[in-house]
């Protein structure tokens, strides 16, 4: 029912002649992957060059980050509006934002509403640090996470929330399979306390954190996990194309 979600978090790398090469490197293979909805999120300035190349194939596009304004004296930001006609997806509350730019929940929740409002999907992500989960606060953080980002927020569908555990990203130590499922379970049941259980069996929710062609089998067989937000790996065209086809496989 709930269609997986293979996403790539291009994070700040490509120059745009770079992001040009990569997506035409992998867009005819990715493009013929079927029963998986396949996302690209490049930087901002790559965002309009790659919506074009992207026409016509089954390939989605998304931002990583916006503004909560729609327009004004917000020197160096990009708003929702302006991503709108160009990208069908946002990133929002990265734990890299969260962490380096002040992104705290009442920030993401802004960003939510605003992102919602111009039309955009928003991708929700959550997870706790290695502290946090040394100390057995993995699902107070994550539902203290979803309640705060999601405050005031009539459900959407396009909702996908990422639960990426910030010890798994980019450190190449990824979660199992079975905690990945367990703390997702959790979303999903907070999901249901927020929004009732109807909406929570629809709204996606990805596993991120180190996902490769490895491991990608040991997450998305897990019946909680309905895709990956990936990032490292989304840079190797055959990596995040053989993360696509095994998803499809399952
Ligand atoms: C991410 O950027 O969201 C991410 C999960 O990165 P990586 O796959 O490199 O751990």
């Amino acid at each position: 029912m709930r269609i997986p979600l293979i996403a790539g978090n291009w994070k700040m790398n490509t120059t745009v002649f770079e992001a040009v090469k990569l997506v035409n490197d992998m867009k005819s293979r990715l493009d013929a992957v079927t029963k998986v909805e396949k996302l690209v999120c490049p930087p901002f300035i790559s965002l309009s060059k790659i919506s074009e190349i992207l026409k016509g194939t089954s390939i989605r596009l998304g931002a990583q980050n916006c503004h909560f304004m729609e327009k004004g004296a917000y020197t160096g930001e990009v708003s929702p509006v302006m991503l709108a006609g160009i990208c069908e997806y946002v990133i929002l509350g990265h734990s890299e934002r969260r962490q380096y730019f002040g992104d705290t929940n009442e920030v993401v929740n802004k960003k939510i509403k605003a992102a919602i409002s111009a039309g955009l999907k928003p991708i929700l992500c959550v997870g706790e640090s290695l502290q946090e989960n040394e100390a057995g606060k993995t699902g107070e953080v994550v539902t203290n996470q979803m309640r705060g980002s999601l405050s005031g927020i009539e459900f959407n569908p396009g909702l996908v929330i990422a639960y990426e555990p910030v010890w798994a990203i980019g450190t190449g130590k990824a979660a199992t399979g079975k905690q990945a499922n367990e703390t997702i379970g959790l979303v999903r049941r907070t999901l249901a306390g927020l929004y009732g259980e109807k909406a929570a069996v629809e709204v996606r929710i990805l596993y991120g954190g180190s996902v490769t062609a490895a491991n990608t089998t040991e997450f998305l067989s897990q019946p909680e996990i309905d895709g990956a937000l990936v990032g490292g790996a989304s840079l190797k065209p055959d990596e995040f194309i053989s993360i696509a086809k095994q998803t499809a496989a399952l």
